[in-house]
This record gives C-alpha cells, structure tokens and sequence, in this order.
C-alpha cells in the first residue's frame, strides 16, 4: 500500500483563487445532499427554462434530428456557414448596417465559453475589465482566471437599475481594456435606455476600450419594450455582440451560442488573431446544436407567445414581484426583460451580515435554493435574485415560504 504521507498535495492552481460561481455553489451542493437524503427543494438558483416545463419549439428539435448524419464530423471552427449566416442577418435586420460578414461570427459551446476565450485572448495579468455590479458572475470569474482584473460599476437600483455612467467613466484608466454591458440585465431583468448606451459607446470610442455586450436576453422582453443591440450603436470602437439559443428558445442543453465582431477592428487584428487562435484549439462548437441557429434566427419568435399579457412568463414576473413587495422589508423593481429579479433586503429589519448564509438558512428551513446577492457581486449582503421559471402555482408556493422564512428573522 502507498505511504500516503509521502504523496505530493494536489491544491487547486493559484488562476483559481479569485475565481468564484455561486450560482452552482456551495448551496448547490448542499441542497443536492438534501435531495438525496429525500428533501424535495424548491430549486430557483439557475436560469434553465426546460425543467420548469418550457418545451423548445419542435421545428428546431426536428431540424437537429434530421441533421445528426450530417453532423458528426468537426465543423470548420468558427462554426457552420448557414448559421453564421442567419446570425450576420439577424444584426443587419436589426439595423447593423455597416460591413461584417460571416468571418466575424464565432460559434460556441453556449455563451460560456465564448466569454471565457475573449478573456483568454484579450487580458495581460493587471488588465481591467469594467463590469456591471450587480453581474452575471461568469464575466468576473472568467476576466480573473485569465489574469485580469474586474473593476464593477454601479448599476442604480433608484433609477430601476441603469448603469451609472459617471461611475464608468471615473473608473477608467490606462490599464481598462474593456466595458461589459449585460442588457437586458441578469440579475436585475433592467432593459438599458438608449441614451445610456449611447454614454457607454461614447466612452469606449473616447478611451479606445473593446465593447463587450452580452445580450443574451434581447427576445425575453415585456411590456412592449424594444431592445437595442449595442453594436447598432457603435462605429468607432470594436464590439463583441454575445448572444445564443439558450433562453429565446429554451435549449440551454444544446449549447448553442455565438459571438459577433463589428465596429473598428483594425487595430484589432492582433487580438481577433488570438481569439481565432483559441477558436481553433477547441476545434469547434458542438455541432448538432449548430443546426439549431439557422431556423431558430427567422421568422416568428416563439417567446413573444410566453412574455406577452397572456403569457406565462409575464405572469410568473408580476407573481414574483407582487409577493415579493408585499413581504415586510422587501422591495423589488419591476423586470422589463430576462427572468429574474433582485429584491433588496431592509437590513434594518433583517440585520444580515453574510447574505450565503441567510441563504443557506432559507433552504435549510424552507428548502427553496436561491442565490445570494455577493453571489452576483453585490457589494453589500442586501439582495438575493429570485428566479421566475416555475409555473404559478410553484412560485406561489415558493413565495409562501419565503414570506414564512423572512417572517421568522425580522427584528424589529
Ligand atoms: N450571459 C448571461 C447574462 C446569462 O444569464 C447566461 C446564462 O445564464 C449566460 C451568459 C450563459 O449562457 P449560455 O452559456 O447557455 O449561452
């Protein structure tokens, strides 16, 4: 047998140690252990739309299955002409006008993973990313794996969560690289006004920084509310447009995303070589999922059905929101895009000082699994993101032991 003495300790590499996903945490583990000791939980810590009933649309499903033959071999790296294609018109239609073509269309393993190769591809250790706080903690999480810094900026829960421009601009500096922009907003389901975006361009065109919009959300949107995609707003800086099939058409598991160049790209060409460099040494995106894109891009888009009035997802929000306000020391605003919110917590009331382990105090009493705010990056342990997926009869009973929950911590 082995002296188990003289084995050398594995520890974790040192990229890892300001890296941090809570969103699959901690509490994600213990609420698996309470599954299998035969807890049922109320699990709202992930944006999946598929267990919580939402059928993907059946000619994407049939697309893909008729295109499996065709479909097992590597694809060229950046991905399928077709799709790349569809991707390209879908920007153009939406008012890009200038030229790009399928060369500046990237295919990836979901959205995921093409965040974490521009970072790769783009920061020298030091770097700075500006990034919105609240976030999607991916974008800080892959800007410190690849050496990088994350520097958040305010986004304004007064003025229903809008990015604080003056906020980015006093954090620029000679080491900022780049603004990411989440719109609309996960966490906080804000839609950007237009003339916010425009600030934010004007910004990075001034200070020479890469744009980085993630808009993954821009088909999940409510009360008539219009998405403009940054990159029609942008001429004379690099913006990198990510967005995918995950959450417009409920596929998550299939992986399908993309990225797209536009804007200045000239002085660019060393770092575009790079991110095509690390497209290649992936070889390319799962390629039955590939064949999603093209049908999923044209025509009728089946969210409009779940986010209208009559929609079960616009239901499920002002349930959320509703229950949520009507709690004793709670406040949320109202989402205008995605499915989620990010309620503040009166910390007169509820004198918190780690927000996981209220959290983890709510699935041990309640056994519902949301993520805390500091999960999101949040500065102070106020808020938590509550997601709106399950059908109302769920998410009632998830607001009904929330309310129990909160009910049994107030100090007043
Ligand atoms: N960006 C945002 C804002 C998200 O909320 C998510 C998933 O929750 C992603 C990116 C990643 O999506 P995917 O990798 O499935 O494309």
């Amino acid at each position: 047998s082995s002296d188990v003495s003289t084995m050398k300790t594995l520890n974790k590499s040192n990229k890892l140690q300001n890296v941090c996903y809570d969103i699959r945490g901690p509490l994600l583990q213990t609420a698996n252990r309470m599954e299998t000791q035969g807890h049922k939980i109320i699990k709202l810590n992930v944006g999946n739309p598929a267990p919580f009933g939402f059928e993907a649309p059946q000619e994407i499903l049939s697309d893909v299955a008729m295109n499996l033959p065709n479909a097992i071999g590597y694809s060229d790296s950046q991905g399928i002409f077709a799709a790349r294609k569809a991707i390209l018109q879908y920007y153009q239609a939406k008012g890009l006008l200038e030229a790009v073509d399928v060369a500046d269309v990237y295919l990836g393993n979901g959205v995921s993973e093409l965040i974490v190769m521009t970072m790769q591809a783009l920061l020298d250790d030091g770097d700075e990313v500006l990034i919105p706080m609240p976030d999607y903690p991916l974008w800080t999480a892959a800007t410190n794996l690849a050496g990088g810094k994350a520097v958040h900026y305010l986004c304004n829960e007064a003025d229903n969560w809008q990015p604080d421009i003056a906020d980015i601009e006093s954090k620029i500096n000679e080491r900022t690289k780049g603004i990411v922009v989440i719109n609309p907003n996960n966490p906080t389901g804000a839609l950007y006004s237009t003339e916010n975006l425009k600030k934010i361009v004007a910004l990075a065109e001034k200070h020479g920084l890469v744009l980085m919009a993630d808009e993954i959300y821009d088909r999940v949107l409510y009360d008539d509310a219009v998405h403009v995609p940054l990159c029609t707003l942008a001429k004379n800086c690099l913006v990198i447009s990510y967005n995918g099939l995950s959450k417009s058409h409920r596929i998550a598991g299939f992986r399908s995303g993309w990225m797209m160049l536009s804007g200045k790209k000239h002085h660019a060409a060393d770092f575009i070589e790079g991110l095509t460099m690390l497209s290649s040494m992936r070889l390319c995106a799962n390629v039955p999922s590939q064949y999603a894109i093209q049908t999923a891009m044209g025509g009728y888009q089946s969210m409009q059905a779940l986010t209208a009035p009559t929609g079960r997802l616009y239901q499920q929000r002002n349930i959320a929101i509703e229950r949520l306000n009507a709690i004793k020391g709670i406040s949320c605003t109202m989402p205008q895009g995605a499915f989620y919110c990010f309620p503040k917590i009166d910390r007169d009331i509820y004198p918190i000082e780690d927000d996981m382990q209220f959290m983890m105090e709510l699935l041990l009493q309640e056994k519902v699994l949301m993520v805390q705010g500091t999960g999101f990056n949040w500065h102070a342990p106020d808020h938590f993101r509550v997601v709106f997926l399950p059908n109302a009869s769920d998410l009632h009973e998830a607001m009904d032991r929330l309310e129990r929950f909160f009910a049994t911590k107030r100090q007043e």
